[in-house]
C-alpha cells in the first residue's frame, strides 16, 4: 500500500477517537514508519517472528506531574509490520485503527495488562 494511502487511514482512525477524549489528548505526535528499528525491538521484548505494530513513547498523561519542556510524546505506527500481518486491505483498515486506539490508551496511562483485559 502506498504510504500516503496508509497516512490518510491512520488519520481516518485518528478521527474516530470521540471528540471528549481526543480533546484530552496533550502533546503527542503520531507519525508513520516502516518497520521498528532493532532497539525498538529490543526494548519492547519483540521476538523473531512477532511483529511490533506501534509504539508509544512518552509520559503518559498520568504521570506527568512536573511536566515541561520535554518533547512530544510519540506514537509510531509501523506500516510494513501491519501488512506483514493482515491478508486484505479491509484487515489493515482495521489493524491500523486498534493500533491507534491501543497506543493512544498508552497515551492516557493505561497498562498493556489493563489493555489485554479490556481486549483493545
Ligand atoms: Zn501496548
Amino acid at each position: 500500500m502506498e504510504r500516503r494511502l496508509f497516512e490518510r487511514l491512520v488519520r481516518k482512525a485518528l478521527d474516530t477517537i470521540p471528540e471528549d477524549i481526543a480533546a484530552h489528548m496533550d502533546n503527542v505526535d503520531v507519525v508513520v514508519e516502516d518497520w521498528p528499528t532493532q532497539s525498538q525491538l529490543a526494548v519492547n521484548e519483540i521476538h523473531d517472528g512477532e511483529y511490533l505494530l506501534g509504539l508509544y513513547e512518552g509520559v503518559p498523561l498520568t504521570s506527568r506531574h512536573e511536566y515541561g519542556n520535554v518533547l512530544p510524546d510519540k506514537i509510531t505506527i509501523f506500516q510494513r509490520s501491519i501488512e506483514a500481518v493482515c491478508q486484505t486491505n479491509d484487515e489493515v483498515v482495521m489493524e491500523v485503527r486498534n493500533t491507534v486506539v491501543h497506543e493512544i490508551a498508552h497515551h492516557f496511562g493505561i497498562d498493556d495488562d489493563r489493555l489485554d483485559e479490556l481486549g483493545v
